[in-house]
């Protein structure tokens, strides 16, 4: 089995930061957590609830003397964050991020890292649209994947370390080059966040014609986009600047389909509507035998009293 590391830093302390740190602690992990994030409050309100060991004023002083050091910070800023803590990081050590694009991230962090120092990027696969050193929580990642996504070369024992605590934290790990993870990142998770928030963005405008109608009688399928869409906005929009090339190819396609589906809607063809949900449908029950959603009614949302 892979050796725990002794120190643990995380450069970020948000949903998924404060996530790991919970679930290390969760997993009996007795070396020490330290963490920092970029303002006061959020240091502030991480130190009053404990969420790590130790908060530090600055990232370098987080990242000094630890063995692994994880950044959990917007894709945009991990180039500056990594230049950071460049110069105090540990011969041996390993540095790992948890963006949710990759070619990008690899591209802004790989230069700044001494040779001394394993680089090995992460994407959990496991979110909400809470965001904050309030939002984590311990399970956040369990039986979620967590890719493992190392350039050519990288030392296979740092890439096993880095895989292991996964493991520990909860998830299933699977190893993807960088190109490939984008574009299917593109397709589960990026296009449909980017659908969401132009589906709220309509409903919106028309609200402004049937005033509170659009709340007052959301539908469900209305509800889960105003889930997804109420997600953190510096996030998504570094995910989309830094993968435009992916997100671009699907969104091409994606307006393909529909125009298909627009055309069979003008056309009558409900033959043509009706193979296509019973596609999608089988879809869904892959997901859910794949365990990764629950059959409930209504994704086994507590009805609010
Ligand atoms: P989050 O809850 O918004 O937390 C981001 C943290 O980064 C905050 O603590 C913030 O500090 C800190 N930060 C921002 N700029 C910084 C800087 N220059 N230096 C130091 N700290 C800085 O975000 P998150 O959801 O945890 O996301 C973190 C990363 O995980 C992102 O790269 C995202 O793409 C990836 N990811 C997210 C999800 C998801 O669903 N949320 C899933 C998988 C991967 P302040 O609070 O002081 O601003």
């Amino acid at each position: 089995m892979a050796e725990p590391y002794a120190r643990i830093a995380l450069i970020g302390l948000g949903l998924i930061a404060g996530s790991m740190s919970l679930a290390l602690r969760r997993a009996g992990y007795e070396g020490e957590i330290t963490g920092h994030a970029r303002s006061a409050e959020t240091r502030k309100i991480a130190r009053e609830i404990g969420l790590v060991d130790r908060v530090c004023d600055s990232a370098a002083e987080a990242a000094r003397d630890a063995d692994l050091v994880v950044l959990c910070v917007p894709v945009g800023v991990m180039g500056a964050v990594a230049r950071e803590i460049a110069p105090v990081l540990k011969p041996g050590a390993t540095v790992s991020d948890v963006g949710s694009v990759k070619a990008a991230v690899v591209e802004a962090v790989a230069p700044h890292l001494p040779e001394n120092v394993h680089f090995v990027p992460t994407h959990p696969m496991a979110g909400t649209e809470h965001s904050g050193p309030r939002s984590g929580f311990a399970e956040l990642f369990d039986n979620r994947w967590c890719l493992i996504v190392p350039g050519e070369g990288t030392d296979a024992q740092a890439v096993e370390r880095v895989a292991a605590l996964w493991r520990m934290l909860g998830a299933n790990t699977e190893v993807m080059e960088v190109e490939h993870h984008d574009l299917l990142c593109a397709i589960v998770s990026h296009i449909p966040h980017l659908i969401a928030y132009t589906m709220v963005g309509v409903a919106d405008d028309f609200r402004r014609v049937s005033e509170q109608e659009v709340i007052k009688f959301s539908a469900a399928g209305f509800r889960d986009f105003t889930r997804i869409a109420a997600s953190d906005p510096t996030m998504w929009r570094d995910v989309f600047l830094n993968n435009k090339e992916a997100t671009l190819e699907i969104l091409g396609r994606f307006t393909e389909e529909l125009f298909a589906l627009q055309r069979a809607i003008r056309t009558g063809d409900g033959e043509q509507l009706f193979d296509y949900f019973s596609h999608t449908r089988s879809i869904r029950r892959g997901i859910i035998e794949a365990g990764q959603d629950t059959d409930a009614p209504d994704f086994g949302r507590v009805k609010p009293r």
